[in-house]
């Protein structure tokens, strides 16, 4: 995995900029791990969940660690029961260096039926345990080479390309250089592929200093999307909404005592942001799964199913109308994932 990411390290920006007159990019598609599907197609979508994810810091991970035929095994009967609840499309948020594995991904895809799309990118969060050390030095130019890279070229020697970009950056009040640098970085990929950016934020300081480089480096603020806002206050993500990023409330659990752990919490903070005309700029998911790498079969496994089960019940009984909640789960993720056009 080192090896391949040096030698992608070495590519200059301006000579994958080229390729871009040879593959132009369709504005209503999304890519997933089979390939570019219309964005119309996307049906019911989970926009933020994870298969996998190898917490062993980006210095010991690689494929060498897990089984793919394990990983398969242990999670599809999850995906397959999701399915069964009306899913279509599954968005794996697992970045690279964390357990991300396409292949795994593909597999899964091809067997439980789902379209199911991954991300290039580096996550900061966790001062940078999961980044390799060679990329805390690196210029925003040749990160996003790398990421753009994969775009276009395929993950790995896989073949399969990203559908995203996911950051993440550590929740404090002011960001840190590399992490400003990660958003930099994000930005120029956007420019140059159309890909959304998902970003784990844990604050609102952080969310909108996000949106200021954004901003200044002439992205629009519409390919942003805040990963775990519900970790912010309701002003944050009104903020946020208000200057056009979208919020991923994407921690929904019903897990827990009486079946409703936090679901109270997410009607409340629906209720607002429907009251406030910005339900177009919301996502939900559960940040469920997942096999975790090192621990026996993959150590428990959430199911994605609480959504379905609990939480638009529940809205429902708030009085959200089936547009609504098709809004929710259909019409905004294909609006928040498809690619965006690509400045020249
Ligand atoms: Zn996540």
């Amino acid at each position: 995995m080192s090896g391949s990411f040096l030698r992608l390290f070495k590519y200059p920006l301006c000579f994958v900029v080229l390729y871009l007159g040879y593959f132009p990019v369709s504005y209503s598609q999304i890519m997933t791990v089979q390939g570019k599907i219309d964005s119309e197609s996307m049906g019911t979508v989970l926009p933020h969940e994870h298969v996998m994810v190898d917490w062993v810091g980006a210095d010991q991970t690689g494929n060498h660690r897990w089984s793919v035929n394990e990983v398969v095994a242990r999670a599809l009967p999850f995906l397959q029961e999701v399915k069964q609840k009306g899913v279509t499309t599954f968005i794996d948020c697992t970045p690279a260096y964390l357990g991300r594995d396409p292949l795994v991904l593909k597999k899964l895809s091809e067997l439980s039926g789902l379209q199911i799309m991954t991300n290039t990118g580096f996550y900061g969060a966790g001062e940078n345990k999961y980044v390799p050390k060679k990329v805390l030095e690196a210029s925003e130019d040749s990160i996003a080479g790398v990421w753009i890279h994969e775009f276009f070229e395929g993950i790995d020697s896989t073949g399969i390309k990203p559908g995203f970009i996911k950051i993440s950056v550590d929740a404090n009040t002011q960001l840190s250089s590399f992490h400003q640098k990660l958003v930099a970085a994000a930005a120029l990929t956007h420019l140059q592929t159309g890909l959304t950016i998902v970003s784990h934020t844990g604050s609102d300081e952080a969310a909108g200093q996000q949106i200021d480089i954004l901003k200044k480096m002439e992205a629009p603020t519409s390919a942003f999307v805040w990963a775990h806002a519900q970790n912010g206050t309701m002003e944050g993500n009104l903020d946020i909404v208000g200057q056009g990023g979208w919020i991923s409330l994407d921690g929904v659990n019903a897990d827990g005592e009486n079946g409703k752990k936090n679901i109270d919490f997410y009607v409340q903070r629906l209720l607002v942001l429907k009251e406030r005309k910005f339900l177009d700029h919301v996502l939900i998911s559960q940040d469920a799964g997942w096999y975790t790498v090192g621990e026996e079969n993959g150590g428990s496994f959430r199911g994605y199913t609480d959504i379905f089960e609990v939480l638009l019940p529940e809205l429902k009984k708030n009085g959200f109308t089936p547009e609504e909640l098709h809004l929710l789960m259909k019409v905004n993720p294909a609006r928040a994932f498809s690619l965006k056009p690509v400045k020249y």
